[in-house]
């Protein structure tokens, strides 16, 4: 039987692992993890009635990977929809929170007048929001940042107001730095297709409300975001479940790799306190792409160098419990987000007990605020006490707190979020072309062709399948 180490038990290596037990050729898998615990980023911890996610709280629907996965292992009937009472964003504006104009994804309203009615642009940026399309085309095939993107397409006011606050959320980057093709691959492909973001978005809400919304009695929540019941943790659970038994080391660094004479890898490192050494036929690396650079030095060092161009930022996931009556705020809504111009220490904040059901008990609210990223990385050396200072200081700004939270979880998350620069998707062309050139090596994770979780998954089982077409085949 042939022996493939997946290396990291994130959820790309997880899926990966899961993926190779559903093939037909029987391998030997082994998940070598440096942490304490299986899911990587995706960690709950459940504690008097609150579930607190640390790390990831959703993934969305529209993509069908995960969602895919699931039903595979018996897991759609523990997802949960969005709340469906306050389908509202916010959105900080000198100092207060308005709401985020209906029909709006991103930066394509499909109906101009709720974004024409709110406060949040001025009238010279609604005329400049409204002139769309008549901006023509770009002709450039080249790519371009999501700041010049935005700001050629929607103008600078909307882009500074509404683009990079809710981009940031998402990626924690430098919109003057992050690929539009990359990032947001369906906005230059509306552009190209239709001329313009709002006639494409227009076009698409017709025809969507002309399509039957498909089988009624499917137990799937039909929102764009869907979440465990339990947390992210009980998706990782599940999921491990599947795997043969004994397959995830856990507290096992990966810290050498090096190929054999017979085509087959030699990975050694650290095991608890031990060190090991061992052969496998194939290798799945699943690890941020830094640690996949260090890796694969002795095998390739034209793709260390490649993969040592691809960043990460980190940042810092506050979460914080309050009785219901300590918040002014009605919480009306699944969160807000803070445009850069604001000039505030945090990026965004979710009303996790308001989004998501079974977050938090009777009478407690749990919001989950977001700090550093790409734009703001001095943050992360700040100590525990200045980060909850911050914090508090923010939230009782814009929300009204009058106590002291009942609960409070302080996650950090260095270099863990990958920044897709501008020329990203040509340098993930060329590692793979130079992955391809070796024999039972494979890579996956969040540093390649998308950072959520669907993504992700996708890439772990992408991997497993070729590894099945080279390996599977000796
Ligand atoms: C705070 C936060 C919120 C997010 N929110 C969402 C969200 O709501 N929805 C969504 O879709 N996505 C979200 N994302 C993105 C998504 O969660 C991640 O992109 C994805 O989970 C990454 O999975 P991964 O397996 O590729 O990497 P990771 O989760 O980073 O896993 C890599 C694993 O490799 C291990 N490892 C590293 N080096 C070694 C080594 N040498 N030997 C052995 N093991 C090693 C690490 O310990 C780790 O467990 C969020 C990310 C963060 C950080």
């Amino acid at each position: 039987m042939s022996r493939v180490a997946v290396i990291g038990g994130g959820i790309s290596g997880l899926a990966a692992a899961h993926r190779l037990t559903e093939l037909d050729s029987p391998f030997d898998i082994v998940v070598l993890e440096s942490g304490d615990r299986p899911g990587g980023v995706l960690a709950t911890e459940s504690v008097d009635g609150f579930h607190i996610e640390s790390g990831p709280d959703s993934m969305l629907s529209q993509l069908p990977w995960g969602i895919d996965l699931c039903r595979r292992i018996g897991f759609t009937d523990r997802l949960v929809g969005t709340s469906d009472q306050h389908r509202h964003t916010w959105i900080v504006h000198s100092g207060r929170l308005l709401a985020l104009p209906d029909g709006l994804a991103i930066m394509a309203p499909s109906r101009i007048w709720p974004t024409v009615r709110s406060p949040i642009l001025s009238v010279l940026g609604k005329l400049r929001l409204a002139c769309e399309p008549f901006v023509s085309r770009r002709s450039a095939a080249t790519d371009e940042s999501l700041a010049d993107f935005a700001c050629r397409r929607v103008g600078r006011e909307a882009f500074e107001r509404l683009v990079q606050p809710l981009v940031s959320g998402i990626y924690m980057a430098d919109p003057q730095q992050l690929s539009i093709q990359a990032a947001l691959p369906r906005f230059v492909e509306m552009e190209s297709k239709h001329g313009s973001l709002i006639r494409a978005a227009r076009r698409a809400a017709k025809s969507k409300k002309a399509t039957p919304t498909g089988d009624s009695s499917s137990p799937l929540p039909t929102s764009m975001f869907v979440a465990p019941r339990d947390g992210m943790g009980s998706f990782v659970s599940a999921l491990t479940e599947r795997l043969p038994s004994g397959s995830i080391r856990l507290r096992t660094t990966v810290k050498h790799l090096s190929r054999q004479s017979d085509g087959g890898w030699r990975l050694s490192g650290d095991c608890d306190s031990n060190g090991f050494d061992e052969s496998f036929d194939a290798v799945i690396v699943a690890t941020p792409s830094d640690c996949a650079a260090r890796l694969v030095r002795q095998t390739d060092a034209s793709l260390t160098d490649q993969l040592s161009h691809l960043e990460q930022s980190g940042c810092i996931v506050v979460t914080l419990a309050f009785a219901r009556k300590d918040v002014a705020h009605p919480l009306n809504g699944y969160g807000f987000v803070v445009p850069q111009v604001e000039q505030r220490d945090i990026i965004a904040c979710t009303f996790s007990s308001v989004k998501y059901e079974n977050r938090a008990p009777e009478g407690q609210v749990l919001l989950r605020v977001f700090l550093g990223g790409a734009t703001r990385p001095e943050l992360m050396e700040l100590d525990d006490d200045a980060v909850l200072n911050t914090v508090l200081r923010e939230l009782d700004d814009l929300l009204g707190i009058q106590g002291r939270p009942s609960l409070t979880r302080i996650a950090r998350w260095p270099n863990v979020m990958p920044q897709y620069h501008v020329g990203h998707m040509d340098r993930i062309e060329r590692i793979e072309a130079a992955v391809a050139t070796i024999p039972h090596l494979e890579l996956a994770g969040n540093s390649y062709r998308g950072v959520g979780i669907p993504h992700c998954i996708r890439s772990g089982e992408q991997a497993a399948e070729r590894i099945q077409q080279t390996v599977g085949a000796v």
